[in-house]
């Protein structure tokens, strides 16, 4: 790859003078950009990145506030490379870009610079650990009335080694009696799913906005996925997963805060967020309308190009 050095610049007044600070900090953005394209997942902390750009935009003269200002610039939230993206992909660049909220309005918010890898910042040393021990602490959770008909907790499954995570709806009968999730006929199908994408599930993380199973399977209450997100949240924290699966209605409309059905949000990439989350359906869902499978491949080709370095456009 042809990479310019030595960039001419222009300083504060255009008049296209160097600086030596500037020319650094701009090949320093440049070559990460460069690594980037080429599904590099490297060094590159992306609050750094935003630091840079700042500096950079205050050493050109331009304007550094609102801080939004010192991103690149923003097009419509969700595009994967227009030439190869299938058509789901290209569906959610239809999310409104003048409803995205911006940077600003979310104070405090630490999520990953637009145009940087979502796992660019690395996972702790321990997350394993760390995992574990989160796990240990659902395991005894009493939190909400579901922990006095589960017969096991089931927290989450998988290696991670592959950053994609798949987030169900909650625990059925078969994954109450082995702790484990998506082990019925689902969750044979989900595995196939996976594997259809040249992956396993040992390879990915599995878990689900519930951790303990409802009564008859019904569906979760809003106060039961009140007591339960933070365990998602924290898996989540700790797997800084490239891109999120949902699995369904429960876990899209949580992870994207969203009041919308399932076939309104279902491929459509969402990159407004923490992580960039793609809702399909639920491979229950699947077992009823098998038709609905060709949809659910389109969603997971696209999730593979994702892990691939498909470049996702923010
Ligand atoms: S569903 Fe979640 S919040 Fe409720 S008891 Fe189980 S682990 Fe705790």
């Amino acid at each position: 790859m042809n990479r310019e050095r030595g960039p001419r610049l222009a300083g504060p007044s255009g008049s296209g003078a160097t600086d030596p600070e500037l020319a650094a900090l701009q090949e320093i953005l440049r070559l990460a950009e460069d690594d980037r394209r080429r599904g590099i997942r490297y060094w590159f902390d992306p609050d750094l990145a935003v630091a840079l750009r700042d500096r950079v935009r205050g050493l050109s003269g331009e304007s550094t506030a609102p801080r939004a200002m010192s991103l690149p610039p923003r097009r419509a939230p969700g595009r994967i490379a227009a030439a190869a993206a299938p058509a789901p992909a290209r569906a959610a660049a239809s999310v409104s870009a003048a409803a995205a909220p911006t940077d600003d309005a979310r104070p405090g918010t630490s999520r990953p610079a637009w145009g940087l890898p979502a796992d660019a910042v690395g996972r702790a040393d321990d997350w394993r650990g760390q995992l574990a021990a989160l796990g240990a602490e659902a395991a005894g959770c009493t939190a909400c009335g579901l922990c006095e008909t589960r017969q096991k907790v089931v927290f989450g499954t998988g290696s991670g080694v592959v950053p994609l995570v798949f987030v169900g709806e909650a625990p059925g009968h078969d994954e109450d009696m082995s702790g484990e999730p998506f082990v019925g006929r689902a969750g044979q199908l989900l595995t196939k799913i996976i594997e259809a994408i040249g992956l396993t599930r040992e390879q990915v993380y599995i878990c689900n906005v519930l951790k303990c199973r409802p009564p008859e399977n019904r569906n979760p209450l809003p106060d039961e996925i009140a007591s339960c997100r933070h365990f998602l949240e924290s898996q989540l924290e700790l797997l800084r997963p490239k891109v999120i699966c949902t699995l369904g209605l429960f876990a899209a409309q949580l992870l994207l805060d969203s009041a919308l059905p399932i076939g309104k949000l279902r491929g459509r990439l969402n990159t407004e967020g923490r992580w960039p989350i793609l809702p399909t359906f639920h491979p229950a869902y699947l077992l009823r309308n098998p038709s609905a499978k060709a949809a659910v491949w389109e969603d997971v080709q696209l999730v593979r190009r994702i892990l691939d370095g498909g470049e996702i456009l923010g």
